[in-house]
């Protein structure tokens, strides 16, 4: 019998936390965020607390501690950093994280002043975006030089844009655009890895509705530099016997791949190698037993979380499973029927 799980409420809090800025170095706020939500479960016995570098780290008691799990999703995103105001009082921008500057041109963004917190919309653009009077619109490269962000204030020149109070290593953050549509699907930006933080937060409140404890003790790891690649390579609790990662099925759409937007995606293997086999035949087992729609697929230009934390010397079991999401790291689409599927799983996999 698969669980009840509340879905309009994982929904409220996924909008919520889409609608969140995080690109990878700024993550206050999402932690606010997610500790209020969190809080607000009212779990008898959950503990929330931060690691240094900024990871939140929640534990939940388990009918038995002999073999402690954790549970690990990335709250950080792609976004951008201001490389440099330009004598034109536009922005020349520097990636976080890896995209193609085509998966953003012409998006809205918020610039947050990290001097004295103000934040500016902008847009961004290529240095010749206007059709009507340049050649180079269609054809021109889309490279880092070729880009900037053009500020929605009265600003012609460097010093009129430093004046603003916009100046080097201020965040720029993507507008996600999320839309919920009446057929069930998911579009915004960074469903990776928000729509693996929602099934977390789904997990847990289904557990929470239904009274009920996890098999064993167990940590839930919201990481804050996965897309730079060292998010969970520290602060895993050591006691952790066995890690899965909570992370998009990518790239539903490409050749060759196996993934969907309505099935829960069990990753055999990414660039980085296999995932371990006997936890992956166990998620398979699941999801046969409690009729959990899953599709298992390999990832040919991916690394996780779970990455990270084997290169840092993990000596534990890594499994990953996640939503199917079309367009990875451009603008993102799933189904609510991928994220309700990963929910269940995650939820078998802590019961069992
Ligand atoms: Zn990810």
């Amino acid at each position: 019998m698969p669980m009840q799980i509340n879905m309009p409420r994982v929904l409220d809090f996924l909008t919520g936390l889409l609608n969140t800025p995080s690109p990878t170095g700024y993550h206050q706020e999402v932690n606010a965020y997610l500790y209020r939500l969190l809080q607000s479960l009212n779990f008898p016995g959950l503990i929330l607390k931060e690691t240094t570098k900024g990871a939140l780290l929640v534990t939940l008691e388990g009918q038995q501690s002999t073999s402690p799990r954790t549970v690990v999703a990335h709250v950080d995103t792609l976004g951008a950093m201001v490389r440099e105001v330009k004598s034109n009082g536009r922005l020349l921008l520097t990636q976080i994280g890896g995209y193609a500057w085509n998966a953003v041109e012409g998006e809205n963004v918020t610039i947050y002043c990290i001097r004295n917190g103000r934040r500016y919309r902008g847009s961004i653009q290529t240095v010749n975006p206007s059709i009507h009077t340049s050649k180079e619109m269609r054809k021109g490269k889309r490279e880092d030089e070729r880009m900037e962000v053009r500020i929605d204030a009265r600003t012609k020149s460097k010093e009129e844009t430093l004046a603003l109070g916009i100046d080097v290593g201020d965040f720029v953050f993507f507008d996600p655009r999320v839309e919920i549509t009446d057929t069930g699907f998911i579009k915004s930006r960074h469903l990776d890895d928000k729509a693996g933080v929602a099934a977390m937060y789904g997990a847990l409140l289904a557990l929470r509705e239904a009274d009920l404890q996890p098999r064993q003790r167990t940590h839930f790891f919201f990481s804050n530099y996965e897309e730079v690649g060292h998010g969970a390579s520290a602060g895993i609790p050591p006691e952790t016997t066995e890690l899965l990662v909570i992370d998009m099925a990518a790239s539903t759409t490409g050749e060759h791949q196996n993934s969907d937007e309505f099935s829960v995606g069990i990753c055999a293997k990414d660039s980085t190698g296999p995932y371990d086999l006997e936890m992956r035949r166990k998620l398979i087992q699941l999801c046969e037993e409690h009729n959990i729609p899953y599709k298992v697929d390999t990832y040919p230009h991916y690394g996780s979380d779970g990455s990270a934390f084997l290169r840092a010397g993990g000596n534990v079991r890594v499994g990953l499973i996640g939503p199917g999401v079309d367009a990875s790291h451009a603008y993102e689409r799933t189904h609510r029927d991928s994220l309700e599927a990963t929910i269940q799983l995650l939820l078998q996999y802590l019961l069992s």
